[in-house]
Order: structure tokens, then sequence, then C-alpha cells
């Protein structure tokens, strides 16, 4: 396929370029000011439209997709674990197959039409472990979208349980080793609810299969203060002990890491994601993202994944906390998305140079201002949205064309999943 007369933008730092791009497979093979038809070849023309680079959501939970709307429990809860245990580990733990496909399907679709084209998912259904990398694997598929996978392990449900999560990371690491559309990552929900021996299982499995460990770190207070009182350590320190702090990790959140920590975690070159939406959701505070580095990526944890609606709320937020005489770089951290999918699948995302992942996405935003790679973020946080998106091209295919996704039959998958949610509030209340 070839796209004729595309803007074409890198997002960090910002860069703009009139140019023609050819897609073979799921990689751009070539980018030149003028590319001239193969015989047979489609072409697109974008007319001059701006193409972005595809973007990546590098913290979520799809099985919260069907949690929209539901029932808050009967009394406030008191702190962010009585949160999790009264609300967010009943959803989990009332997930079937079924939930956990069509929640995987309702999340994919809101991506794409958000131009999200990778998703770095923690999953979570104590109560239907087996397999269910798969099922969110096979809904991906089915939309289109890329997908690195893992299962959150926690102690919380018993060592069978445990067990169980230790064994779909590693069979879900070992059946996409070589996958171009699927990676994994070695799951874990956070130090608190990991014993010692927990920690060293997770150690084992990412040193065997070469990847990193994805895990909440520091999101509220008592991550830190609970692993102390229990281990007589921090967080940061036992990640060390397991070998688990390195250049492959994903921690999500860091919102209470001590300075001193968050020196060890970028020293270590583990990558840090900001989910501003959910911190500020669940009242958790503010993480010191301004001291994150450049290995810093965006989340939207739970929330649509949408990216650009997640860097206005990280916009607004350092604003009101750094003040307007220090610049952030919000855009910076959706660069930061493609450069941890680049290294997990091991060809260059978001680049959209030769050799790269032909995900992207043609938008066809009118500035009402000049545009110009000096004020690209200003567009992206004021002016860019969803609704200019005339088609999202994720690993070589369109899987969104004007808003409407291309491979599935959305009324009926938000049919059942209307169906199903009420399900599973019913199941969390029993
Ligand atoms: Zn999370």
């Amino acid at each position: 396929m070839l796209l004729k007369g595309g803007t074409l933008m890198h997002l960090h730092p910002p860069a703009l370029a009139r140019a023609d791009l050819r897609v073979e497979g799921d990689t751009v093979v070539a980018r030149a000011a003028r590319l001239t038809p193969k015989p047979g070849e489609a072409v697109e023309d974008c007319r001059g439209r701006l193409v972005l680079p595809g973007l990546v959501c590098a913290h979520t939970h799809m099985y919260s997709a069907l949690s929209r709307g539901m029932p808050a429990p009967a009394s406030a809860p008191k702190s962010f674990p009585d949160m999790l245990g009264r609300v967010w580990w009943r959803l989990d733990q009332a997930l079937t197959d079924e939930a956990i496909y069509y929640s995987a399907m309702v999340g994919a679709v809101e991506a794409v039409k958000a131009g999200t084209t990778t998703i770095i998912d923690h999953h979570a259904s104590p109560d239907a472990i087996p397999g269910s990398l798969d099922i969110i694997r096979e809904a991906f598929g089915v939309v289109g979208v890329r997908g690195v996978l893992c299962y959150e392990v926690t102690d919380r449900g018993g060592m069978r349980r445990r067990d169980a999560g230790l064994a779909e990371n590693d069979r879900f690491l070992t059946a996409t080793r070589a996958d171009t559309q699927f990676r994994g990552l070695v799951g874990a929900h956070a130090s608190f609810t990991l014993r010692e021996s927990s920690l060293a299982a997770l150690g084992d499995l990412a040193r065997y299969h070469r990847a990193g460990i994805h895990i909440h770190v520091a999101e509220a207070t008592d991550d830190e203060e609970r692993t102390r009182r229990a281990h007589g350590a921090g967080v940061v320190d036992r990640l060390e002990r397991h070998g688990l702090l390195n250049d492959r990790a994903v921690l999500a959140h860091g919102v209470h890491l001590a300075e001193r920590d968050i020196a060890r975690v970028t020293a270590a070159g583990a990558w840090l994601v900001h989910n501003p939406r959910s911190n500020m959701n669940n009242a958790v505070g503010h993480a010191p993202v301004e001291t994150f580095g450049e290995r810093a990526a965006l989340g939207t944890d739970g929330w649509p994944a949408d990216m650009l609606a997640e860097l206005r709320f990280a916009h607004f937020r350092e604003r009101e906390h750094l003040g307007p005489r220090r610049a952030y770089p919000a855009a910076a951290l959706l660069q930061g998305g493609q450069d941890l999918a680049s290294e997990i699948f091991g060809a260059p995302f978001g680049s959209l140079m030769p050799g790269s992942a032909a995900d992207l996405v043609v938008c066809d935003y009118v500035p009402p201002t000049p545009l110009t790679a000096a004020n690209l973020a200003g567009h992206l946080v004021a002016g860019v949205q969803p609704e200019t998106f005339t088609g999202v091209m994720a690993a070589g295919r369109w899987v969104c064309r004007d808003g409407v996704p291309l491979n599935i039959d959305v009324d009926a998958v938000y049919c059942r999943a209307r169906q199903l949610a009420a399900t599973l509030w019913r199941r969390m209340r029993g």
C-alpha cells in the first residue's frame, strides 16, 4: 500500500515532513518525497493530512471496560486499599472467560477509535486464570490492535492462584516469543501483595524469558508502608533484590517514590508509566512526573485508551503543579510509549521510517493557526481530536475508518457487553 502526500509527524523531538510512505505487511518499507505506485498497489491519497505514528497505551486493565457506570459500594471506601478490596478485587474475581473477551473487545474498540494501536495490558481474573491472556489476544486480534499482555501475579488469592498466574505468564511468554502483534511481560500486582517467594518466582520467570516485570509501584502510600512493615525493605529494594529492577521493567505510577528511589529506578533504566486520570480519580496523590526522566510513558490504568485525552490531563496537572514558568513536555510521554513498544517488539515504533511498524493515524485536523514542529505539542494538547481521524492502521492493516472499527460488528459487541456487565455487577454483590 502507498500513502501519498501525508504530513508525517514525529512526536518527540517534534518533527513534521511531507512524504509518501510504502507499507508492506506490517512494516513501513519506503519513505520519500515522491514514490511511484507499483502495478496493482493500493494508493491512499492523504492530501497533506497529518499522519501520526500509532499511539501506545503503556499501562491499563482491559477488564475495567465493563465497570463503567457500576454502582458505588454502599459506603465510601476509607482508603485506596479499602477501595481495591471492595471494588476492583471484587470486579476481577467476578470475571468469566466471556466477560474477559467482551471487556477486551470494548477496550480495543475504544483504543482504535482514539488512534491507539498498541495496548500494554495488566490482567487479573482470579477465578478464570488459565488461558485468560489468550482470550484477550483473540479479542485484540479481531479488532486488529497490538497487545503486550501479562497476568498480574499476587498472593491475595492464595498460593494455588498465585502459581496459576505465574504459569499463565510463562505460557503466554513462550507462545508469543517471536510474535509481531503480541508479546508478553511478567505481570505482578504490587509489592505489598507479594511475599518474598513470589517475587523470587517472578524474578526467575523474568530471567528465563528475558522479559520485564509489569507491576504497580508506589501508587498509594500503602505500598511502601506495608512493604517496609512486612519485609523491612522498600519496594525498590525488593525489586532490586530479585533482579527485577532493570531496563525491561515497566513500573506503573511511582506516585510515592522517594527522590532517591526514582534516581535508582532511572539509573536502572526501568520504565515509569504515568496515569494522571487514575491518580486523580483514586485521590492517591500527584506523581512527580517531572523527575521521571526520558524513560517515562503514559497509561490510562483502566480508563479508555484515548491517549490524547490522557495527555491533556497530564498537561493540565503538570501546569497546575509546576506553574507556567517550567515547561513540561507532556507529549514526550506519548513518544515514551512508542519507544517502550519498540524495545518490547524489537522493531521501531513511532518513527514512520523504513523498517518501522506500520502503525499510524491519518488525521484530518485543519489547524486554525500555523502548525510547525515547534508548536506541535500545543496542537496535540489543544486541537487534535479522535473525531478528526479518518484512518487508523495497526500492523499494516486498516482497523478503523472515520471512527468506525472495520473488523467487527460494534453494535453486537456492545449489546452483549451490556448484558455481561449487568451480570458481572450482580456477581460482585453476591
Ligand atoms: Zn493499574
